[in-house]
């Protein structure tokens, strides 16, 4: 069986608790949703069976995978490529949209959520994921709030993420710096501001012109 890719390739892994770090990205094609901003999944540009990836990964020489898309829940065959990668000895990371709770999730060493306020009627769904490592939000409007606030009852994590909207290469910095502000005050109705508080996470690859 083949995989839809869009591309495997190494570069530094830009946003979350992990940023920085070495990567080797594959990203599938294909997604569940349409976010109007976003054309990573429509494109195919390699159809690759599970020993040409390995081998394309070892080339790269990367011990990180981040699997990533489009949206990797969707993949069929999925479980065969883990299995495959972790039999590698690597350290896998998942993004996700976090609106498919699959058994394969479990097979991942670090899961990032990243909840699409565009399509908020489908984390109202039973299915979607209750439990990461982080959550990671796009600032598509700055009076989400409400969104992230529910995000973050809904998905058990350690650490929150606010991260700007790149809207074909226009990068939308202070919005979503406004929207952490707005999301680590004190409420007006009482009690304690979040803890941890949610942090902004930037595209630092973008920023060093990578990937
Ligand atoms: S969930 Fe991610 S990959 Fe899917 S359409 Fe939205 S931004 Fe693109």
């Amino acid at each position: 069986m083949k995989y839809r890719l869009r591309s495997i390739f190494s570069s530094i892994q830009g946003e979350g608790r992990h940023t920085g770090r070495p990567a080797t990205f594959i990203r599938f094609a294909g997604c569940n949703l349409n976010c109007p901003w976003c054309d990573t999944h429509k494109h195919t540009r390699e159809m690759l069976t599970i020993s040409e990836i390995m081998a394309k990964v070892g080339k790269l020489g990367n011990r990180t995978v981040v699997v990533t898309g489009g949206e990797p829940t969707v993949v069929i065959g999925l479980k065969d490529l883990l299995q495959a990668l972790k039999k590698g000895g690597y350290w896998l990371a998942l993004e996700t949209n976090g609106t498919r709770n699959i058994p394969e999730i479990e097979m991942f060493d670090y899961v990032a959520v990243s909840p699409k306020y565009f399509y908020r009627s489908r984390y109202a769904e039973e299915t979607m994921v209750r439990k990461a490592d982080e959550v990671r939000i796009v600032a598509e409007d700055e009076v989400m709030v409400g969104f992230c606030r529910q995000m973050r009852a809904r998905i058990t994590a350690s650490d929150y993420f606010i991260s700007p909207l790149d809207e074909q290469g226009k990068i939308h910095y202070r919005r979503a710096f406004n929207l952490m502000l707005r999301l680590n005050a004190k409420p007006k109705t009482g009690g304690e501001a979040p803890w941890p508080p949610w942090a902004l996470s930037i595209q630092t690859h973008k920023v060093l012109g990578l990937k």
